[in-house]
């Protein structure tokens, strides 16, 4: 290991939950320890690194006496909103939900259709999520109908400051959504 660098991309393995997006993000790897603050379109403010917090919260709810992968969500509607999920499991490993889309789900319930980013935090229970955990190839699949792919921003943090930010499209190409069947 040369430098710091070196030892942080090192670091930077595959997530459990989904692989692909990790490998082309090492070339990519930076630092939240500056807050990156953006102004939400219809008021709300809040920084990468306070919506990171709010998934870590988030984290701290969830549901897996199987697995022990616990993972935490912060969504962010365009009203400026912000709606926590977690991953809850179940016995019958099927019908276990991840935290993005229990995010997604109460916020769609609520009568929210449009949303500007995601924070998402994961890791084995009783640690600090020394890895970045990216979203499954399901939860994805839900925020290409309900986002728009080149503008919805998906943060992923680990404990250690490290984020990496992706638009939908990035994690999800070629994606099918909504407008795929608009002229049918
Ligand atoms: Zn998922």
């Amino acid at each position: 290991m040369k430098n710091h660098t070196d030892v942080l991309i090192f670091q930077l393995r595959v997530c459990a939950e989904a692989s692909q997006i990790l490998l082309i993000a090492e070339q990519n790897l930076k630092f939240c320890s500056r807050p990156q603050r953006k102004t939400l379109r219809n008021g709300g403010k809040m920084t990468n690194e306070e919506l990171i917090l709010e998934a870590k919260k988030a984290r701290k709810h969830a549901y897996t006496p199987y697995s022990h992968f616990q993972v935490g969500a912060a969504l962010v509607t365009k009203s400026g909103k912000i709606y926590h999920g977690c991953n809850i499991e179940n016995a019958a490993y099927t019908p276990t939900n991840c935290a993005e889309r229990t995010a997604f789900f109460r916020a769609v319930y609520e009568g929210e259709r449009e949303f500007t980013k995601i924070a998402v935090v994961g890791g084995p229970e009783g640690s600090d999520a020394d890895e970045l955990c990216a979203p499954c190839g399901v939860c994805r699949q839900v925020m290409m109908e309900f986002c728009d792919p080149e503008t919805f921003q998906i943060i992923l943090a680990d404990g250690r400051g490290r984020c990496l930010q992706r638009t939908l499209k990035e994690m999800l190409p070629f994606g099918f959504g909504p407008e795929n069947l608009e002229s049918h």
